[in-house]
């Protein structure tokens, strides 16, 4: 996957891209950063890349002309046309679903926003998508990019060492994942539930299901409204609801 970041503060994302599990993806060929500022694309003398809103009010607005510019350069040797996502509070609210569709791609284009806002016409004619990692607003796009391409890289085929491991990650599955547990089996009298000793995996599934049903049902039941349930799921909820 190629990712293109455009931003006014690329030595943000080098702490990012130079660390764990991302610098890794970057060094097994999965995924190719470039890191891009689109001042450097500003046609005017002075390289202004924000002007007044027009009509007034405070705060100053992105320029459409860098931004235009920038994408028309990533694009030009491009046959299939990216993804233009921008980041911004009025976008969806990324989910794992949202990555992992982002994660099928072969090219994405993050556009870090500054200021007030954008020129509508940048939303409106360059960018594909609008993603929102929250309803809070941020001084700036780059922590919610990070915040995207960290979810959609670690789906890359071959980035983390446990094929399996982002299938039940939280989420995936429609639940949030089962409690973990590593030894020693007794801390300072906190004891591993028995059944993650015993060896018996068909228990221990059996177990981690419940388990991950249970934590959906306490801290996020909303998942469960769309989630399908098995007859079983079914009557550990009614359990749980009569002894609430
Ligand atoms: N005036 C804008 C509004 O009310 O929608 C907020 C602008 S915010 C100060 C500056 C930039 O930070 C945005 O253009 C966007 O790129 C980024 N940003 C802020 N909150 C964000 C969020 N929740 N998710 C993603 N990006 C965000």
């Amino acid at each position: 996957m190629k990712i293109d970041v455009l931003t006014l503060f690329p030595e943000m994302f080098n702490g990012v891209f130079g660390s764990s599990i991302l610098k890794k993806a970057a060094e097994k060929n999965a995924v190719q950063y470039n890191v891009i500022n689109f001042r450097d694309f500003a046609d005017n003398k002075h390289q202004t890349v924000d002007d007044y809103p027009y009509g007034g009010g405070a705060g100053m607005v992105l320029k459409p002309q860098p931004i235009f510019d920038a994408v028309d350069k990533l694009c030009l040797d491009n046959e299939n046309k990216p993804r233009v996502i921008l980041l911004c509070p009025q976008g969806k609210v990324l989910t794992q679903k949202i990555s992992e569709e982002l994660a099928k791609e072969e090219h994405l284009i993050f556009v870090c926003g500054h200021y007030e806002g954008y020129d509508e016409r940048i939303r409106e004619h360059v960018v594909t998508d609008e993603i929102s990692i929250g309803d809070y607003v941020l001084t700036g796009g780059e922590l919610g990019a990070m915040v995207v391409i960290d979810s959609v890289v670690r789906l890359l085929p071959g980035v983390l060492g446990n094929e399996n491991s982002p299938i039940l990650d939280s989420f995936s599955s429609g639940l949030l994942e089962h409690p973990h547990y590593t030894r020693p089996a007794d801390f300072r009298g906190m004891n591993v539930p028995e059944v993650l000793l015993s060896g018996n995996h068909k228990k221990i599934d059996e177990w981690r299901e419940k388990e991950s049903l249970k934590r959906t049902f306490q801290r996020r039941p909303d998942l469960l409204e769309t989630y399908p349930l098995t007859e079983q799921q079914k009557k550990w909820i009614s359990e749980w609801k009569k002894n609430e």
